[in-house]
C-alpha cells in the first residue's frame, strides 16, 4: 500500500494507542476529540490531495528506492526540481488548510538523516545508513506520517546537556542493552505528534565529547510503551468545544503541538541512527533546520494567501475596498508574502547534491528565508487587523447571532455593505482573528518567530555561511588594496 487514502489514514490512527493528556485528563479517543480533530483533518488533507490527479505533480513523487509512486512527504529530494516542488506543495496545503498541516517535520527529518548517516558511516565506519534506508522503505510502503522530533526542553540554556542539574533536560540514553538502548527525556512543542505513526528523534544541538549519551537519533512508534503526550493549549482552543462554527474562525482545520515525554523507552538497535557520534550531531541539526527553514517559505506563504484574501474580503464587506490606502495595504501584504515565497524557491533552486545523492537546499538562503519569516508575517497580520477593523475582536458570538432574543439585533447592527449577509462578514472577521490571534496563530504567528529555530539561530548560520572574507577580498580588489600574502 504505497499510498493511503484519507479514510485509511484516519482508520490507521484509530488503531494507535496514544497516551495523551489534555487539560489534565487522559483522552480516550484522540481522533474525535473536538480540540484535536481539526489538526487531524489537516494531516488528512496531505493524503486527500495526493489522491487528486490535479495535484499529482506536487503531492506525489517517484521513490528512488522502489520506483513506485509515493506521497511527496515520504520522499527524498532527488533534484532541485524536487526541492522546488516541495515548497509549492507546502504553499498549496497552507492555502487549503489555513493552518499547520504538520507532516513536513518528518519529511525534513528523513532528508537530513539520509545524507548525515551516509557521511557518518563513511567517516566512522558505522552502519546507520543501511538501517535508515530500511526504515525509509517501510515509511514509503506504509505511507506513514512521521514526526521529526528535535527540540529538547533544554533546562538551563547556559549549560550543555551533560552539565544540566537534571540530566533529563535533554533526551538521552539511560541504558545500553545488548539488543538496543533505553532513552529518557522530553521533546517540547512537538508538532503533529498525535497525528503521526512514527516519531523520528534527533539531537537538538551540536554536542561536545561529554555529551555522548545525548547524541542520539532513532525512530519509534508514536504510541510506544513509555511515551506520553501533554497537549499544548492554543489561544481560543475551547471555542472548539462550544459546538458552533463561526466563532472558531476555521472549524475544519488546525495544527497541534504537545510536550512529548519519553520515560525509559526501549529502542532496538535496528531503529537507531546515531548513538554517541557527537561530531555528527551538528551536521544533522544544521541540515534538518535548513530544510525546515526552507519549508516556511511555502507553508506560511499559503496561510498568508488565505489571510490576504480574508483581509480583501473584509474590505469588500466593510465597503472600504475602493479606498486607496486599503488597496495599498493589500499590495504591501502581497509583496511581503511573495518575498517569503521567493526565498523558499531560491534556496531550493540553489540546492545541491549531497554524497548520498539526496539534494540539500542552499543553507544561507534557507536561513535568510526563515529570518524573513520571523518578521514579515507579523507585518502581514498587522495590516490584516488594520483592514479588518476592531470588530474582529469585539463582535458578539455565533450564539448571539442565532439567539431568538438578540439575533435580529446582531444581524442589523453588524451589517456592512447591504448586499452582504451579516453572517458572511462575521465569518471572515473570525477567520482573520483565528489566523492572527486564535488557534492558527500558533502556526502563523509565534511559530513564524520560533519554529525551525528562533531568529538568533538563523543569524548564527548567516554569519557562518555569509563568507565575509571573500567579500573583503572583493572590496580590496576594487579599492586597490593588496591582499595579505597567504601564510605558508
Ligand atoms: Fe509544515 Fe509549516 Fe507546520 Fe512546519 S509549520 S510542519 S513546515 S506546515
Ligand atoms: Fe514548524
Amino acid at each position: 500500500m504505497p499510498m493511503m487514502t484519507p479514510e485509511q489514514y484516519e482508520a490507521s490512527l484509530r488503531k494507535m494507542n496514544f497516551k495523551v493528556y489534555l487539560q489534565g485528563e487522559l483522552v480516550k479517543n484522540t481522533v474525535d476529540h473536538p480540540i484535536i480533530r481539526p489538526s487531524m483533518n489537516s494531516v488528512k488533507a496531505t493524503y486527500a490531495l495526493a489522491q487528486d490527479p490535479q495535484y499529482a505533480d506536487l503531492m506525489t513523487a517517484t521513490s528512488h528506492l522502489t520506483g513506485k509512486k509515493i506521497n511527496r512527504f515520504t520522499h527524498l529530494h532527488q533534484s532541485t526540481e524536487d526541492l522546488v516542488k516541495k515548497v509549492k506543495m507546502q504553499r498549496l496545503l497552507g492555502q487549503v488548510t489555513a493552518s499547520c498541516f504538520q507532516r513536513c517535520v518528518g519529511m525534513d527529518a528523513i532528508n537530513a538523516l539520509d545524507s548525515t548517516t551516509f557521511e557518518m558511516d563513511k567517516a566512522l565506519g558505522t552502519d546507520y545508513h543501511k538501517r535508515f534506508e530500511k526504515f525509509l522503505l517501510a515509511m514509503q510502503e506504509n505511507d506513514w506520517t512521521v514526526d521529526g522530533a528535535m527540540t529538547d526542553v533544554k533546562g538551563d540554556r547556559g549549560l550543555p546537556p551533560s552539565k544540566q542539574v537534571d540530566p533529563d533536560m535533554f533526551l538521552h540514553i539511560v541504558e545500553r542493552r545488548p539488543n538496543g538502548i533505553v532513552v529518557t527525556g522530553a521533546k517540547a512543542h512537538q508538532t503533529g505528534c498525535i497525528n503521526s505513526h512514527r516519531i523520528l528523534v534527533m539531537p537538538t544541538i551540536s554536542m561536545g565529547p561529554d555529551d555522548k549519551d545525548y547524541a542520539v537519533s532513532f525512530v519509534v512508534p508514536a504510541d510506544a510503551e513509555g511515551i506520553c503526550y501533554i497537549y499544548g493549549r492554543q489561544s481560543c482552543d475551547t471555542r472548539k468545544m462550544e459546538g458552533t462554527e463561526i466563532d472558531v474562525g476555521n472549524h475544519q482545520y488546525g495544527g497541534h503541538e504537545a510536550l512529548m515525554v519519553f520515560d525509559k523507552v526501549f529502542v532496538p538497535y535496528e531503529d537507531v541512527f546515531m548513538c554517541g557520534e557527537v561530531e555528527f550531531s551538528g551536521m544533522l541539526v544544521e541540515r534538518f533546520a535548513g530544510y525546515h527553514r526552507q519549508s516556511y517559505g511555502g507553508c506560511k506563504v499559503g496561510v498568508g494567501d488565505v489571510l490576504i484574501g480574508a483581509a480583501a474580503l473584509a474590505a469588500d464587506y466593510n465597503g472600504a475596498a475602493k479606498a486607496s490606502h486599503v488597496k495599498d495595504k493589500l499590495i504591501e501584504m502581497t509583496h511581503l508574502n511573495e518575498t517569503l515565497y521567493a526565498c523558499g524557491i531560491s534556496c531550493s533552486c540553489e540546492g545541491s547534491k549531497t554524497a548520498s545523492g539526496t539534494y540539500l537546499i542552499d543553507l544561507l538562503l534557507a536561513n535568510v528565508c526563515k529570518q524573513n519569516v520571523t518578521r514579515m508575517p507579523y507585518e502581514i497580520a498587522r495590516l490584516a487587523e488594520d483592514i479588518a477593523g476592531g470588530l474582529m475582536v469585539t463582535m458578539p458570538s455565533e450564539k448571539d447571532l442565532r439567539s431568538p432574543a438578540v439575533g435580529k439585533i446582531v444581524e442589523k447592527y453588524l451589517q456592512g455593505v447591504s448586499s452582504i449577509p451579516t453572517e458572511h462578514r462575521m465569518r471572515v472577521l473570525r477567520l482573520i482573528e483565528n489566523i492572527t490571534l486564535g488557534t492558527a496563530a500558533v502556526g502563523y504567528r509565534t511559530e513564524s518567530m520560533h519554529g525551525a529555530g528562533s531568529p538568533q539561530a538563523q543569524r548564527i548560520m548567516i554569519a557562518r555561511q555569509g563568507n565575509l572574507g571573500a567579500k573583503k577580498e572583493l572590496a580590496k580588489a576594487i579599492a586597490g588594496i593588496p591582499s595579505a600574502p597567504k601564510k605558508k
